[in-house]
């Protein structure tokens, strides 16, 4: 096997993939490796589905080996370390390879220890998280029967930012369905101070809430968990005030110390905390300081390396100020196989750039969905095509088939093959 490839891609995650496919499909003759541990792929934003038990685990995964576009060659192996200086990667058991180019999507690793208690909690039957397992979440609701459903997510970036909430609302749905809402409270526990970061959205949101008759905790940042008393800590994050119990409080919670909320469960769904992986945070490749230490140092429109020109990132691992989303991901892969293809022909950048577009399927409950679309600095982007036919900011059962039929076909068919 050679060592060395005109482009080297890390990670063959959703970025990977779709990167290599699009190269692949602008020009059959480029010698392209992707490196990957995994034999699975897996299609994770309908996990959100899986966990309120409307769509089948199983279907979201498929082998790596028959996603890898043919005539890429896959490396079965992880990367261990970069060093862009000398164009050149290491791997568990390959050895070290070189390159040309090297594209870095390994997306990003969860931090089970970044709250106290959580590993212990996380194998207690009443503690779940779609984003580690999107069963357990499903059997966790179906076996709720009152009292505080508690749904939260941590202080530092996720991926797909609205999952947190997304599984609350179809669990609030399904608590109704079994005759168990009457007698429980459900709470989104949010670090944020709103619910939504654009405002078109978040005003639908706030409806639904309204609506559903849930507790909105804004500045709550889960630091603890004691599952055996089963209660969840948060800390209280706006710091110009104080913190202040209502006696009565129905959530019966409590107040230890000057700024953190005692908070009981019955069930709780959350987002574990989250940042690049260790092997990317310990390399010249990432921000060394800053607000996004550790994560991957791109310039947020080319996506080029802000210091090693023939480096280039997308996905979950880049510092971009924008949600990390597979539909990020579509929109960022034809600027860098763009500039990637015109580099090779002409030493500079294309012209084309990303702008920071995101988007969160909203599924408000089963059959209804907001699509929020939007790029950098919360400006509102929605479609202008699917624009004249629906009105994306409210909920709509459209969308709603789209995200269960529509966009899955799409991903495996068009997306994966580099086609869209
Ligand atoms: C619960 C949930 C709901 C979501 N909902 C949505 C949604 O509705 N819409 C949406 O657009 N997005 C959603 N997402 C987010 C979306 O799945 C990710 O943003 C997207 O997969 C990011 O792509 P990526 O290629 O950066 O990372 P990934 O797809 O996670 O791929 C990373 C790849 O890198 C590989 N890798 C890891 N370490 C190494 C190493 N050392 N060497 C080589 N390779 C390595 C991994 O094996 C993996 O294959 C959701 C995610 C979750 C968890």
């Amino acid at each position: 096997m050679s060592n060395h490839h005109q482009i080297l891609i890390v990670g063959g995650g959703t970025a990977g993939i779709m990167t290599a496919a699009q190269l692949r499909n602008r020009d059959a003759s480029l010698d392209i490796a992707i490196i990957d541990p995994s034999k699975d792929h897996y299609y994770q934003a309908a996990w959100t589905l899986v966990g309120a038990g409307t769509y089948n685990y199983a279907n979201t995964r498929r082998d790596m080996a028959s996603l890898i576009p043919s005539g890429v060659k896959w490396v079965q192996d992880g990367v261990t370390s970069f060093d862009p200086a000398n164009n050149s990667l290491s791997t568990k058991s390959s050895g070290d390879l070189t390159y040309d180019y090297l594209v870095v999507c390994p997306g990003l690793q969860y931090d089970l220890d970044g709250i106290e208690g959580l590993r212990e909690a996380l194998d207690t039957d009443f503690v779940c998280s779609n984003y580690l397992d999107p069963e357990k979440t499903w059997r966790v609701i179906q076996n709720f029967k009152g009292g505080n459903a508690v749904f939260t997510q941590p202080t530092t970036p996720i991926k797909c930012g609205g999952a947190p909430q997304k599984i609350m609302y179809l669990a609030d749905d399904a608590f109704r369905k079994q005759g168990v809402r009457d007698n429980a409270e459900v709470i989104f526990a949010t670090p944020g101070s709103v619910i939504f970061g654009v405002k078109d959205f978040a005003k639908t949101l706030t409806q639904v809430i309204n609506r559903k008759n849930i507790h909105l905790k804004t500045f709550y940042a889960p630091v603890k968990i004691d599952s055996k008393k089963k209660e969840v800590h948060f800390q209280w994050t706006k710091q110009e005030t104080g913190c202040v119990i209502q006696n009565g409080n129905p959530l019966g919670e409590d107040l230890a110390g000057e700024t953190t909320v005692v908070m009981p469960y019955d069930m709780l769904h959350l987002a574990p905390p989250q940042s690049a992986p260790d092997f990317v945070k310990a390399s010249p490749l990432a921000h060394q300081e800053g607000p996004s230490k550790g994560w991957l140092n791109v310039d947020k429109y080319t996506l080029q390396h802000n210091e090693f020109a023939n480096v280039f990132g997308l996905g979950d691992v880049a510092a971009l100020p924008t949600a990390k989303t597979g539909a990020a991901v579509r929109k960022q892969a034809p600027v860098v196989v763009e500039n990637i293809l015109t580099m090779i022909k002409s030493q500079a950048l294309g012209g084309k750039k990303y702008e920071g577009y995101s988007s969160c399927p909203l599924v408000t409950g089963y059959g209804k969905m907001v699509l929020a679309e939007f790029k950098y600095d919360n400006v509102r982007d929605s479609d202008p095509f699917l624009s004249k036919f629906v009105d994306t900011t409210k909920e709509n059962w459209s969308m709603w088939i789209l995200k269960k039929y529509g966009l899955p076909y799409l991903y495996w068919n068009k997306m994966m093959k580099g086609k869209m």
